[in-house]
């Protein structure tokens, strides 16, 4: 069994300590993986503080993972030693049953195995990418193309593919009117994949503090939900309303400034439930829908997608010792847009 160094939380909101963890020997179609850079996902902060319900501690979160292939199994076929590769969320899905035959695999209806703070089928814990090796399935693996430099990658694995399998399924694009609420890690990639599909985007933020970047990425309209003559003046006007918000939001304002026949998409995954009136649907003939990450095709694809169109997230790339600071920067909104981890750091005193 190979150990690797990893940043792993001991209890519920505890602090980061480096330590060492094992992973599992090789088997047939494992690949393992020199990790470079791994994504800090808003996610990790509602796992590792205990708001989406009980975890498995010590915890080892990260589940935006770039880096390189360093062993394969006797049986690998999809990947060699030397590749460019990513993970995501999942490491393993059932396999058999209906979205998982449709390449759907975080719809798998016996779980998915997440790629941290779950159990694997063997009911070994799953420990993330804040470490400097993987060993996952080939399966459940990505090629990162070599046009997206690894620390701009890292996030396309959750935050990228997050906001494009709804853009795509709702068929952002040319005529299509887009809202992005929250331009946070998920919020950015949003825009940007929008725009590069060829909507016209409008950011919805809770302040005009970014809205110079939020432009630059490929915003046509940038209006502060702060304001409540916002929801006043873009009454009627979305088709799609990409909601990334990590806390909950008074929705039947939001509902209200949707176009006839328009969807609320939410993807952002507040602890907290939502209320709702009747009327804010009926009157519009609204859908209000949810979306999960997305399967390894579209992953891919999506990778493929931003490599065309050059692009990758815009990270803060920072050091090891500096996560728990990060943690609190992400809470107060204060990201531009994406802190990724050098994992080399990690080695290092
Ligand atoms: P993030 O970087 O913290 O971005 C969230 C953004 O939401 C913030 O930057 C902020 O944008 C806005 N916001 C935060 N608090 C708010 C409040 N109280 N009221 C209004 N707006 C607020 O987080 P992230 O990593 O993008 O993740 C966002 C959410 O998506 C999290 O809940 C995460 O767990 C979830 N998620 C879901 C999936 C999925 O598959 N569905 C995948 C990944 C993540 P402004 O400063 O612009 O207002
Ligand atoms: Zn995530
Ligand atoms: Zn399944």
């Amino acid at each position: 069994m190979a150990t690797s160094t990893a940043l792993l939380v001991r209890t519920p909101g505890a602090p980061f300590e480096r330590s060492t963890i094992t992973r599992r020997e090789l088997r047939a179609h494992d690949i393992q993986i020199d990790i470079h850079f791994a994504g800090i996902c808003h996610s990790d902060i509602h796992q590792v503080r205990q708001e989406w319900g009980a975890g498995i501690f010590p915890m080892v979160p990260g589940h935006e993972i770039a880096g390189v292939v360093a062993a394969v199994g006797s049986g690998v076929t999809r990947h060699r030693v030397g590749d460019r590769v990513g993970v995501g969320c999942f490491v393993d899905s059932c396999r058999e049953c209906e979205p998982c035959r449709a390449g759907e695999q975080q719809y798998c209806q016996r779980g998915m195995v997440v790629t941290y703070n779950g159990r694997d089928h063997d009911g070994e814990v799953t420990y993330g990418g804040y470490s400097q090796q993987i060993v996952v399935d080939e399966n459940y693996v990505v090629h990162i193309p070599e046009a997206i430099p690894f620390e701009t990658a890292a996030p396309l694995l959750c935050a990228g593919i997050t906001v494009y399998s709804p853009l795509r399924h709702w068929q952002a694009g040319p005529g299509r009117r887009v809202a992005v609420v929250g331009l946070g890690g998920l919020g950015h990639m949003g825009v940007k994949i929008a725009h590069a599909l060829g909507a016209e985007v409008t950011v919805l933020s809770q302040s005009l503090a970014k809205e110079k970047e939020g432009l630059r990425l490929g915003a046509d309209h940038y209006h502060a939900t702060g304001d409540p003559r916002t929801f006043t003046a873009l009454r009627g006007s979305f088709d799609l309303i990409l909601n990334t918000v990590s806390a909950t939001l008074p929705l039947d304002s939001y509902l209200s400034l949707l176009r006839l026949d328009g969807a609320m998409v939410n993807v952002g995954a507040p602890s907290e439930p939502s209320s709702l009136n009747m009327f804010s649907l009926i009157t519009r003939r609204a859908t209000l829908a949810g979306s999960s990450i997305g399967g390894i095709r579209e992953t891919q694809e999506m990778l493929d997608f931003c490599a065309e169109h050059r692009m990758g997230a815009e990270v803060e790339v920072i050091g090891a010792g500096d996560v728990d600071a990060a943690y609190d920067r992400v809470v107060r909104s204060d990201v531009r847009f994406r802190f990724v981890i050098d994992i080399a750091t990690l080695g290092q005193a």
